[in-house]
């Protein structure tokens, strides 16, 4: 209840005054000498009843209405009306920002503790199943790229010491599929009365471009990895080789880097992680080169980079410690789903020298990646030499005849005899080795066609035509009496890790019924470590089936004891390189003995190849190798000349037919 109005007292104040007015100013004016006067005395005091009177005087003061159902005490201790207040601010304070920053999912960072707080839809955003959140930052490190959670860190840190609000985009490994690539993060530490941050709260939200600037941001970006496109990288590129023409001192080099296998990646886990794998490749290629260099992803699997205005126009030696760091780094184990993935990259280098066109440079490096794969030089870096372009030609042309020779089954196979030197050495098998006859060429050695084949994917069809010759020869030699004799067969990586490879296989056994005694598969050390459990699970099935399995070139990949525990494999064949030294170098002969350890240990057979000698063959034979296969045998052999040295090396005991 108001005591007065402060209008109505304003009004009378003015009719009292305008009663003054009109009781003594007459005497003034003198309305008997002056009579006009009257006129504007009358106006006056009409005038100033009337304000008095109707005038709405504006309202002063507290524009809220009171309200009278609340009771507002009258008195009310000092220091709770301090905390009430203090209680008030500090929910108030929350409340807003909450409403600030929390649109969509929130998050609140407790100081003391440690502990994170996430809302329920931080899942949905960060496209994660519920379970997978835990109670610290962790839920969001790993899920996005690893250089916007540096970022992230270092803006949180500052933003508690500053105690100021902070926005981060980060680019998510997993993109929802209807969801955004990106989230936006952002965060406000909240103080207590010292000062001093005792939370922070935050949200996560769609990094919503605006639609424009998303349009044009894809326009000259990879959608995937946030890098720029193969259009604008060219158009980047232009602009180098522009100015290298007017400016005689300018150097600049472009890199391209090709993730080895990637397409192995995609098959053994899933799409999402190949391009989980890809992004964070691409964010450690754009973290290792400055802001200005220019990055891209120019094909599924490969980046570019322009290392703009570099020292190095003279010698590749000054630019290879900056590519050799970048090489590490995107190259180093890969943390991803809760595996440690290793990854191969082959890297070229091409610098701007003696090129003035920027289709001459994109080819010289294409080049020289296509040289590094062609040659097995998996996951090494090149730099671009004279006459690479010429041999690139040549693998063009060379992997046109493979495919028509392929058609034409121009493929033969050769037959190296493999001795047993413990039964008065007597042949225990052959290996199958492919030799091309070529109508333009004569014989190819498969060291030149093999690795191309197996890079372009032509081994499959080749290595089934192989297959089957060697089971249809080997099926003639058994029904020629040589029962036990037994035919290896060189398996590629990629042969081998076919879905259907097994099947297939069992197939063509069938078909030449030939028992599968009689046929082994050699794999190479690379092979069996390429996808282990699938390998293991592939040659479990195949000795099941009665068939051998060995592991070639042993020795020059990484296999570990333990794995080699695991592998149901039957034989190991030390590769050449540790035999041709075996009789003249300590080092190489130790390294020998402890190969044949290593398998009179795990129980396995060991064949020594390459052996040209009468000293190696003497030093193995000391030392324990029961099998011999090399030179000093005998060459490769046609299917002829093997069965006549078939019938030599024999065992008397079996029948053989002529
Ligand atoms: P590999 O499987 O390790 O085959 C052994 C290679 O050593 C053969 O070369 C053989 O001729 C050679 N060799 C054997 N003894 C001696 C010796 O005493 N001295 C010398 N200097 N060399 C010896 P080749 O036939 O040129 O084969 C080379 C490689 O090509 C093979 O190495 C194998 O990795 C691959 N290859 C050969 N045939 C096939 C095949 O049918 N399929 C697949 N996937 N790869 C094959
Ligand atoms: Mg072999
Ligand atoms: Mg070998």
């Amino acid at each position: 209840m108001r005591l007065f109005d402060e209008h109505a007292v304003l009004r009378f104040a003015l009719l009292f005054s305008c009663f003054l007015f009109a009781a003594f100013i007459p005497d003034i004016l003198n309305f008997s000498e002056r009579p006009l006067n009257f006129i504007p005395y009358f106006t006056s005091i009409v005038f100033l009843a009337y304000v008095s009177l109707f005038y709405r005087f504006p309202i002063l003061g507290n524009t809220k209405k009171m309200r009278d159902d609340v009771d507002i005490p009258e008195k009310v201790e000092s220091t709770s009306v301090r905390d009430y207040e203090k209680d008030l601010s500090e929910k108030d304070e929350l409340f807003k920002m909450l409403v600030d920053v929390s649109s969509e999912g929130f998050w609140t960072f407790d100081v003391p503790t440690g502990k994170v707080y996430w809302s329920s839809r931080v899942a949905k955003f960060l496209n994660i199943g519920s379970a997978s959140i835990v109670d610290t930052f962790d839920t969001l490190k790993g899920n996005v790229l690893e250089s916007d959670w540096s970022v992230f860190k270092e803006r949180f840190s500052r933003s508690l010491e500053d105690n100021v609000q902070f926005s981060v985009k980060m680019r998510l490994l997993n993109v929802p599929k209807d969801g955004s690539a990106e989230i936006l993060v952002s965060g406000r530490p909240q103080c207590n009365g010292e000062g001093r941050p005792i939370r922070v709260i935050g949200s996560i939200t769609t990094a919503a471009e605006q639609a424009e600037s998303s349009r044009q941001f894809y326009a000259y970006r990879d959608a995937l990895t946030g890098v720029y496109n193969r259009k604008f990288f060219l158009d980047k590129l232009k602009v180098d080789v522009d100015m290298a023409a007017q400016r005689p001192d300018y150097t600049f080099a472009v890199l391209l880097l090709d993730i080895d296998s990637f397409g192995a990646i995609n098959e053994s886990y899933s799409m999402n992680f190949g391009d989980s794998v890809l992004k964070i490749v691409s964010d450690r290629i754009r973290s290792s080169c400055r802001d200005n260099d220019c990055v891209a992803r120019i094909g599924p699997d490969v980046f570019a980079v322009v290392l703009h205005d570099i020292d190095g126009k003279n010698s590749d030696e000054e630019l290879m410690p900056t590519v050799k760091r970048l090489h590490n780094k995107v190259k180093s184990p890969i943390q991803l789903d809760g595996r440690e993935l290793y990854i191969s990259v082959s890297m070229a280098v091409v610098v701007n020298r003696d090129v003035d066109c920027v289709e001459d440079l994109l080819s010289n490096a294409t080049a020289v990646l296509r040289d590094l794969k062609k040659g097995g030089n998996h996951g090494g870096i090149q730099f671009f030499a004279g006459g690479i372009r010429e041999k690139a030609m040549k693998l063009y042309k060379l992997e046109y005849e493979i495919r028509r020779a392929i058609q034409a089954q121009e493929f033969v196979l050769v037959y190296q005899p493999i001795i047993d030197v413990v039964q008065g050495n007597r042949i225990s098998g052959f290996e199958a080795l492919v030799r091309w006859n070529n109508s333009e060429h004569g014989v190819v050695s498969p060291a030149e066609f093999i690795p191309l084949a197996e890079e372009t994917g032509l081994i499959v069809p080749m290595g089934a035509q192989i297959l089957r010759m060697a089971c249809e020869q080997t099926k003639k030699w058994v029904d020629m009496g040589y029962t036990d004799i037994r035919v290896a067969v060189n398996f590629s990586a990629k042969q081998f890790t076919l879905d259907n490879m097994v099947d297939d296989v069992k197939r063509v056994l069938t078909e030449t019924q030939l028992n599968p005694r009689n046929l082994k598969l050699e794999i190479t050390e690379y092979t069996a470590m390429c996808e282990v459990e699938k390998a293991i699970d592939i040659m479990r099935a195949l000795s099941n089936m009665g068939l051998q399995i060995s592991i070639d070139d042993f020795g020059t990949g990484y296999s570990s004891l333990s794995y080699l525990k695991r592998y149901p494999v039957h034989t190991l064949k030390m590769d050449k390189s540790f035999i041709d030294h075996i009789a003249d170098d300590e080092e190489d002969a130790t390294f020998a003995r402890m190969v044949i350890g290593i398998a009179n240990t795990l129980n396995l057979d060991l064949i020594a190849e390459g052996v040209e000698s009468e000293e190696q063959l003497q030093f193995l034979k000391r030392e324990g190798c029961r099998y011999i296969q090399g030179y000093y045998f005998s060459r490769p052999l046609t299917p002829d000349k093997a069965l006549e040295y078939m019938r030599e090396h024999y065992s008397d005991k079996v029948a053989v037919e002529s």
